[in-house]
């Protein structure tokens, strides 16, 4: 989608960091970090929420934050996938959120 924020990242016409980098996903660094290690995991296609992403990229894509998240976080993490207005989601095209460096509270806000 042309308008799209994450669409732009993943096409390289916002360029950002890769952490983590495959034909499917790109993992790149948070811009309001909530944890002193927030990253996000979006796929390069888009979809506008968790419901609408294929199980075999769903996959993929948690498969690809818990990779990163094994090497950068070795005191463990949180993963998020913020959905719709009562889940918080405020970038329409699907991310993972992982979070660690510190220890993450329950039940979350
Ligand atoms: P959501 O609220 O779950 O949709 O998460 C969207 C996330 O995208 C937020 O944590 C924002 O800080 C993050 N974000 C927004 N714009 C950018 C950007 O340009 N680069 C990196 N992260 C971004």
């Amino acid at each position: 989608m042309t308008d799209c924020l994450f669409c732009k990242i993943a096409a390289g016409t916002i360029p950002v960091t890769p952490i983590f980098e495959d034909d499917r996903v790109i993992a790149f660094a948070d811009i309001n970090p909530q944890a002193p290690t927030h990253f996000l995991v979006i796929p390069r296609e888009h979809f506008a929420d968790v419901t609408q992403v294929p199980a075999e990229l769903l996959g993929h894509l948690l498969h690809a934050a818990a990779r990163v998240a094994e090497t950068q976080l070795p005191h463990g993490h949180r993963i998020a996938i913020n959905t719709g207005p009562d889940g918080g989601q405020t970038v329409q095209h699907v991310h993972l959120h992982v979070l660690g460096g510190r220890p993450m509270g329950w039940p979350p806000g």
